[in-house]
């Protein structure tokens, strides 16, 4: 069977308005390495790649994150995290033994400051609130894409043909497609940060 590349994309603002320059650290307040960069937590079932991100200020890393986060096939700027899926398989033999092992890969960005003062401790603890929620929401869709295709397979297994298998397919990965959509839904009509959600101008984000 084809291997069919599915990205899933994920919501977060692509474009947001120009914010002013956060002032320079005073001594006060200059970032020495703490609170330390929150560092996202293993994903079952998933793989975690990092895109760099650069800058000592929050529009430089605004900037940083919009010039080097995913972009679809026309330039534009998918997500500042995103999840994507695929799945691959060999020869259907017979339906109860089909193997369609689905690959889940979530694109963070990855911010590594010099803890030398030149950053606020203000702008690290906004960056790890930022990591937090854009971790929250891709696991949101990890968790999708795993449990559907988990059902689907289950669901493949009792069918009685390899063409069968074969006609299902397309309807599993619709299914995956809305259901990622109606998380997003869900997040759009209840935003919240904690569950993966911000409004534009978030702390500045
Ligand atoms: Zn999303």
């Amino acid at each position: 069977m084809p291997n069919l590349p599915n990205p899933v994309a994920h919501v977060l603002p692509t474009s947001i308005p120009k914010p002013k320059s956060t002032p320079k650290p005073t001594p006060d307040t200059r970032w020495f390495g703490e609170p330390g960069i929150w560092q996202p937590p293993d994903i079952p079932g998933a793989r975690i790649e990092y895109f760099t991100v650069s800058g000592s200020t929050q529009w430089e890393l605004i900037t940083s994150l919009n010039a080097n986060s995913p972009k679809n096939p026309n330039g534009e700027i998918v997500g500042w995290g995103v999840a994507a899926w695929e799945h691959s398989g060999g020869t259907c033999y017979s339906p109860r033994t089909v193997d369609l092992p689905v690959d889940v890969v979530v694109t963070l960005p990855r911010w590594t400051p010099l803890p030398d003062g030149t950053v606020d401790q203000d702008l690290v603890t906004k960056w790890n609130a930022l990591q937090q929620t854009i971790y929250v929401h891709e696991v949101g869709h990890v968790k999708i894409d795993i449990d559907d295709w988990t059902a689907a397979i289950d669901y493949i297994h009792q069918l009685s043909s390899c063409q069968a298998v074969i006609n299902y397919i397309p309807t599993a990965e619709q299914k995956i497609r809305d259901d990622n959509d109606a998380y997003h839904a869900r997040l759009k009509a209840d935003c919240r940060p904690e569950i993966g959600c911000f409004p534009r101008g978030w702390l500045g984000w």
